[in-house]
C-alpha cells in the first residue's frame, strides 16, 4: 500500500538516507530501531513528504511520485496536501495547539482541511475520546491533562482524519515512565485493529512483541529487516548487538517474548 525504493535525502554535503527500498502492506505493524542520528526521523518525515526526498521513488494510493530533480513526475503541492492527510503523523513533542481544548484540537484538521460539517467533526471527536477514555477530558485545555493524555489527543487528532497509514516518532520518549504505558497500550490497540502503522521507538520490549516486522536503522540505510522475533531477539550484525547493548542494558528487562 506504500512503498518506496531508491529513496535518499541530503541536507547539504550530509547524506543521510542512502537509498531506502520498503515495501509496506496493508496492516504490517513496523518497529523501526537505530541509534539516533542513524535517519529514523528523516525516514518517516520524507513518507508524509514533511521532508522532500532528494531522489527515489514513492508510491501510495494512487501516487505515483519520483524525486529526482528534473524529474517527470515531481509532486504538485496539491499532491502533497493530500498526501499527508493521507497519513497521519505523531511526533514526541505532543504539539496540541495549547489555546485550544481537546475537543477543538481534535476537530480542528477535519473542519479546515476534509471540510467537514462542524457537527459531524464533534460527532467523530467524541467517538474517538470516548475510545481512548478522555471523553470527560473535552473541554479542558491541554495544560491541564498529563503527557500521556496529552499524547493519547494527538494520537486521536491524528486519526481523526481517517488516514490509511499512521507514523510514531517516539512518541513516548518525552513522557514520565509511569505514563509511558497507557501511549504504548493505545499504539498496541490501533495495531490489533488493523491500523498499518510505522513506530519509531526506543522501548524494545514493545518493538519485539506489538510488531510483525522490525527494521534496524543504521547510518542511513535499512540494515536489517525481518521479523521482531529474529531481528531483536536474534540479531545477525555486530552493529545490530551493539545497538541493543547499548539500549537494553540488562537483557533480562526485555523479558520473555510475547
Ligand atoms: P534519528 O531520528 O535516527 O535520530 P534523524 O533523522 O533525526 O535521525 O537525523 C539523521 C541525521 O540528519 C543527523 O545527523 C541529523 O543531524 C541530520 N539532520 C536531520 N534533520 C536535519 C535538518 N533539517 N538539517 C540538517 N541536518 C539534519
Ligand atoms: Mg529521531
Amino acid at each position: 500500500m506504500l512503498s518506496v525504493n531508491g529513496l535518499r535525502k541530503s541536507y547539504g554535503q550530509l547524506e543521510v538516507l542512502k537509498g531506502i527500498s520498503l515495501s509496506v502492506r496493508e496492516g504490517e505493524v513496523i518497529s523501526v530501531i537505530g541509534a539516533s542520528g542513524s535517519g529514523k526521523s528523516t525516514f518517516l518525515r520524507c513518507l508524509n513528504l514533511m521532508e522532500t526526498p532528494s531522489a527515489g521513488h514513492l508510491e501510495f494510493e494512487n501516487f505515483s511520485l519520483d524525486f529526482e530533480s528534473g524529474a517527470r513526475r515531481q509532486p504538485t503541492s496539491r499532491q502533497l496536501c493530500e498526501l499527508r492527510t493521507r497519513i497521519g503523523m505523531v511526533f514526541q513533542s505532543y504539539n496540541l495547539w495549547p489555546h485550544k481544548t481537546v475537543l477543538e484540537n481534535v476537530i480542528e484538521a477535519p473542519i479546515h482541511v476534509r471540510k467537514m460539517s462542524r457537527r459531524e467533526a464533534i460527532e467523530q471527536a467524541e467517538g474517538l475520546l470516548g475510545r481512548i477514555g478522555l471523553y470527560e477530558k473535552r473541554g479542558s485545555y491541554p495544560s491541564k491533562l498529563s503527557g500521556g493524555q496529552q499524547q493519547r489527543v494527538a494520537i486521536a487528532r491524528a486519526l481523526a482524519m481517517s488516514p490509511k497509514v499512521m507514523l510514531f516518532d517516539e512518541v513516548t520518549s518525552a513522557l514520565d515512565p509511569e505514563l509511558v504505558g497507557e501511549v504504548l497500550s493505545l499504539m498496541s490497540s490501533l495495531a490489533a485493529e488493523g491500523m498499518t502503522m510505522l513506530i519509531v521507538t526506543h522501548e524494545m520490549a514493545f518493538a519485539r512483541d506489538v510488531g510483525t516486522r522490525t527494521l534496524f536503522f543504521d547510518q542511513g540505510v535499512v540494515a536489517e529487516d525481518g521479523p521482531p522475533a529474529e531481528i531483536i531477539g536474534n540479531p545477525r550484525s555486530d552493529r545490530l548487538r551493539q545497538f541493543l547493548r547499548r539500549v537494553v542494558h540488562d537483557p533480562a528487562q526485555l523479558g520473555p517474548s510475547a
